[in-house]
C-alpha cells in the first residue's frame, strides 16, 4: 500500500451517528484516581464518582442515576435506577461555564471531566501568552470517520466549543485546518486553511505547520474536533463528559462512557473470537486490549476488530536495513538505527538520532517488512529521554 493511499475521508462520513443504548451497568474507568464514592451510595446523572490528584487531568462522573455497586482501583460501577430517590432530582447541578474564563474555567473543566492538556493548556495549566490556537479539522488517522459528521451535523455544540476554549486560552489567534474539498464552517474570526486529505497530514504537528508554516513553534496548540466537541456539549449542557464520538469499524457513535468495549461490538454486529484482535484508538497509532470488558473512556474515538491471522504478529526481529521505515517517516528520522538503540534501552543514543522528533504516526511500524515494532520502540525511546530530562532539571 502507498502512501496515497492512506485517506482521511471516506463517503460512511455522511452516515447519521448512531446514539449508543445505555446499558443497565456501567463501569466509569479511573486511572489514578481516588473514589469520592462507596459501594451503596446513590448518585446521580453528573455527580462526581472520583478526583484525580493530578490538578490537569479531569474527573470521573456517573453517567446515570443510580446506585455505586462496586468500587475498585480501575472502575466505579453504577447500576441505572433512573426513578431516583425520595423526591431527589437525577441529575447534578448543572454547572454554567459561560460566565468563567482563564484559571476558574480550568478548573470547572478539571472537575468536569478534562484533560487540561488535551484543552490547550500547557502540563502545569496554563496557556501561553499570546497563543495561537489550532483547531484540527480532520479525522486523526485513516478509519476514523466523525469529522465531517460532526462539523455538518455539531455546528452548534463546536460552536460553543470554540467559544469556551477562546475564554480558556485567550488566543490571539484561531486557525481551523480542514480538508481539501470541505465547505464546512465554524462562526467568528477564523483563519481557515486547507490541507489535502491523506495521513498523516492530520497529525498536530503537520496542522500546526500548516497553519504557521513553521516546525513545532513556541506559544501554538492544536485542540482535536473530539476534544472541541465534547468541550462544547459541557459548555452547552452544563454537565460533565459523560459521552464520547467514536468509530467503530465503519460507523459513527455517540457513546455513554462506561459501557463496555464488547458491547459496542456487538452493536456493530461483531463478535471477537479467541485470538483476534479488538484496536483502541486508530488503524495505525492505536493498541490492542487484553479485555473486551474494558469500559469506554470519554479520550477513546475508535474501535475495530482484526480477525486471527490478518497480520503477521510485530515481534523484536531483527532489522533487515531496508530502509523503508527511514523512507516514509515524515519527521526524516534514523528510525531503523533509533529502534535498534531503543531494544537495547540505549536511550541517550536515541535522542542523538533526534528520536524527539518523532510525531507518533505508526507510518514506520506500518511498512517494516521485518514486522518490528517500531512504534513502540519509538515510544519507549520519547518516554525514557523525556523521563531522563525530567530527572536531570530536577537535580
Ligand atoms: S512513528 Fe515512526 S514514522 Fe512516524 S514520525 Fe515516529 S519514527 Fe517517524
Ligand atoms: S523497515 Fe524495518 S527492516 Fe526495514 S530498515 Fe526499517 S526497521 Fe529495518
Amino acid at each position: 500500500m502507498r502512501l496515497s493511499s492512506f485517506k482521511l475521508t471516506d463517503p460512511a462520513e455522511a452516515q447519521p451517528f448512531v446514539q449508543v443504548p445505555e446499558p443497565e451497568e456501567f463501569n466509569v474507568p479511573l486511572s489514578g484516581h481516588k473514589a469520592l464514592v462507596k459501594k451503596g451510595d446513590r448518585v446521580r446523572q453528573g455527580d462526581r464518582l472520583a478526583e484525580h490528584s493530578n490538578a490537569a487531568k479531569g474527573d470521573a462522573h456517573s453517567p446515570v442515576c443510580g446506585l455505586v455497586t462496586a468500587v475498585t482501583a480501575t472502575a466505579v460501577s453504577v447500576k441505572k435506577d433512573e426513578a431516583g430517590q425520595d423526591g431527589q432530582s437525577t441529575q447534578a447541578e448543572l454547572i454554567a461555564l459561560a460566565d468563567l474564563k482563564g484559571p476558574e474555567l480550568a478548573a470547572a473543566l478539571k472537575k468536569l471531566g478534562f484533560d487540561l492538556e488535551d484543552c490547550g493548556l500547557c502540563a502545569c495549566g496554563k496557556a501561553a501568552d499570546g497563543l495561537h490556537l489550532v483547531i484540527n479539522g480532520l479525522n486523526p488517522e485513516p478509519g476514523i470517520l466523525w469529522a465531517d459528521g460532526l462539523l455538518s451535523g455539531y455546528a452548534q455544540a463546536l460552536n460553543a466549543g470554540v467559544d469556551l476554549l477562546r475564554r480558556l486560552l485567550q488566543p490571539s489567534k484561531v486557525s481551523l485546518v480542514l480538508p481539501e474539498g470541505s465547505d464546512r464552517k465554524l462562526d467568528g474570526d477564523l483563519n481557515v486553511i486547507k490541507v489535502k486529505a491523506v495521513y498523516p497530514n492530520s497529525l498536530d504537528d503537520l496542522v500546526i505547520k500548516a497553519a504557521t508554516g513553521k516546525e513545532r513553534p513556541e506559544g501554538v496548540c492544536a485542540v482535536s474536533l473530539h476534544t472541541l466537541w465534547r468541550c462544547g456539549m459541557a459548555a452547552l449542557s452544563g454537565l460533565p463528559s459523560l459521552h464520547t464520538v467514536m468509530t467503530v469499524q465503519d460507523k459513527n457513535y455517540i457513546v455513554p462512557v462506561g459501557v463496555s468495549l464488547r458491547s459496542l461490538l456487538e452493536l456493530a454486529g461483531i463478535t471477537a473470537q479467541e485470538g483476534d484482535f479488538v484496536i483502541l484508538g486508530g488503524q495505525l497509532r492505536g493498541s490492542a486490549v487484553s479485555n473486551p470488558d474494558q469500559p469506554v473512556a470519554a479520550r477513546h474515538f475508535g474501535l475495530f476488530h482484526v480477525l486471527q491471522g490478518k497480520f503477521a504478529r510485530a515481534k523484536e526481529n531483527p532489522c533487515i536495513n531496508c530502509g523503508l521505515c527511514v523512507q516514509y517517516c515524515p519527521s526524516h528520522i534514523m528510525v531503523n538505527i533509533i529502534s535498534r538503540h531503543a531494544e537495547f534501552q540505549r536511550y541517550d543514543e536515541c535522542k542523538g538520532y533526534s528520536a524527539l522528533s518523532c510525531m507518533d504516526c505508526g507510518l514506520c511500524g506500518y511498512y517494516c517488512i521485518a514486522r518490528r515494532p517500531l512504534l513502540q520502540y519509538m515510544r519507549e525511546a520519547t518516554r525514557m529521554i523525556k523521563l531522563n530530562d525530567a530527572e536531570i532539571t530536577k537535580a
